[in-house]
């Protein structure tokens, strides 16, 4: 099977979840191939020069080469300034590729004016004028070569990411008329978002065979073993063999990992995963220990990236007591252990660089009515105890909510302003309502119109602190505050959590 990831996503590490159909699969008995197509073809992309007339763009495919290799060399980012400059101008010169096309790509996303990825009858238009796309030459290309080696004829297409949907109906455009024997199967989290939302209903029955809800690993096992009459399974740890991994946007390997899916609280309003139904599963901790030991000793990464939505304070425990001796960061909620500087000292002597902590507001009231199971006091000791123990922490905050007004809003910008010397990185959000949210009846819909596969809608904020309001209060207020200012200017631009643990020079 050959498994693909589209672009385009951030090309800063290896696609997760094709290594963990991989790992799947061959551990099984069955063999396959993987193929980033999202980092080989925003490279593409870069090599295809345009005739620039501004200074800006001449610079940016002047030094691509070079930048590139800056990108992947840690001393870049020992230094925020050159580190920023080398990041905007490859990303010049990959927005500069799109012209002359409908589409805009940067480092982060991919959006075409002519086709909507919320809309299914755009994604089948995209997948029938799969000829216009700009990556349509690059996979023309490419194809060929890589199914000469197929043992079977099935191809597997990961879409996590709203900006890899159009092009993954290209692709499944272009290999339905050029390679009809194929069957096509797709996966990955948009995927099982469309797939879990309420009315979905299936118009792609012309482009993919199968559709995949979920961890794809029982689902595409149980598909080809039919054809191989063999229904046995055993967990194997994620697999990156074929992958370039020294070509990745990174100074060294960074190792995504997923340690559980789903969620342990599982209780948050309006949450997508909880709205989901994802039901939590974690792999044990020795086990996950067993797994990064045997991948450090093969791989050597420089950081290891948990995509869990929260590090289990019981798999903490076990990376205390057995040290991978590499770094790694991930999503972590606001604990009693992590309120304690021993265990936070610990813990970075456990390798522990970054934590990304979902704090979501500064008002208690909002987190009660959120249910985030979080008290202030106990966040600013973890701020503290972090911070004290050399741990970065990346702080999520979230306005707009049903339960904030101003009052509220401001109430974060305090909390913020009073931990500002505590907080690594910052990211600022607009509450978005998930469709299939329980907490949805509660309020009144404004508009469903984004297309028929929008994940969000709009709704009538029960207290008046519409986006509009909450989005100047966030650029006159929030941004422009001198204590904050400083943490949102040191965000690596498109790479965000990604690279900041690799950010030497923050704190
Ligand atoms: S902790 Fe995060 S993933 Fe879990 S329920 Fe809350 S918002 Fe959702």
């Amino acid at each position: 099977m050959l498994l693909i990831s589209p672009p385009l996503a951030k090309a800063c590490e290896p696609p997760a979840g094709i290594s963990r159909l991989a790992g799947c699969l061959r551990g099984n008995g069955l063999e396959c191939t993987l193929w980033d197509a999202n980092l080989e073809g925003q490279l593409y992309l870069l090599e295809q020069r345009q005739n620039p007339a501004d200074t800006w763009s001449k610079r940016a495919y002047k030094n691509i080469g070079d930048n590139l290799h800056k990108l992947r060399s840690r001393n870049l980012y020992t230094n925020n300034d050159r580190y920023q400059r080398a990041v905007r101008d490859i990303n010049r010169a990959l927005t500069q590729s799109c012209q002359g096309f409908s589409c805009s790509a940067n480092l982060a996303d991919y959006q075409d004016s002519a086709f909507s990825p919320h809309s299914s009858s755009d994604l089948l238009r995209a997948a029938e004028e799969y000829r216009n796309n700009i990556f349509f030459p690059f996979f023309r290309k490419r194809l060929p070569h890589l199914l000469k080696h197929q043992a079977d004829q099935w191809i597997g297409i990961s879409v996590n990411y709203l900006s890899q949907a159009l092009s993954a109906f290209v692709l499944a455009g272009f290999l339905k008329e050029e390679y009809p024997a194929y069957t096509l199967v797709a996966g990955g989290g948009l995927i099982t978002s469309w797939l879990r939302s309420p009315g979905w209903q299936n118009r792609f029955t012309d482009v993919f065979d199968h559709l995949v809800e979920g961890p794809g690993e029982t689902a595409l096992l149980h598909l080809l073993q039919q054809k191989n009459n063999n229904s046995t399974e055993k967990y194997c740890p994620p697999d990156f063999t074929d992958l370039p991994l020294a070509d990745y946007l990174s100074p060294g390997i960074i190792l995504p990992y997923n340690a559980s899916s789903g969620c342990y609280w599982n209780r948050c309003a309006f949450c997508p995963e909880k709205a989901e139904g994802s039901p939590y599963t974690k792999l044990s901790a020795k086990q996950v220990c067993d797994d990064l030991q045997s991948l450090i000793r093969t791989l050597k990464p420089r950081l290891i990236h948990f995509l869990d939505n929260g590090i289990a304070p019981s798999l903490m425990k076990e990376m205390i007591k057995i040290p991978v001796h590499t770094d790694w960061y991930g999503f972590a909620r606001v604990s009693q252990e992590l309120c304690d500087f021993d265990f936070c000292r610990d813990l970075r002597r456990s390798g522990c660089r970054m934590l990304k902590l979902g704090i979501e507001s500064g008002s208690q009231e909002v987190l009660d009515a959120m249910d985030k199971g979080i008290n202030l006091q106990q966040v600013e000791q973890a701020l503290q105890a972090l911070h004290r123990a050399g741990i970065m922490s990346y702080v999520y905050l979230l306005f707009g909510t049903p339960a904030e007004t101003r009052q509220e809003a401001q109430q974060t910008l305090d909390f913020t302003v009073r931990n500002a010397d505590l907080i690594s990185f910052l990211n600022l959000a607009v509450f978005n309502l998930p469709r299939n949210s329980e907490e949805r009846h509660e309020l009144q819909i404004h508009d469903f119109s984004t297309g028929d596969l929008g994940l969000y809608a709009d709704f009538i904020h029960p207290r008046g602190w519409n986006r509009k309001a909450v989005r100047r209060f966030l650029t006159d207020d929030f941004k422009a505050h001198p204590l904050i200012r400083p943490i949102l200017q040191r965000d690596p631009p498109f790479f965000t959590s990604n690279h900041a643990p690799l950010m030497t020079a923050a704190k």
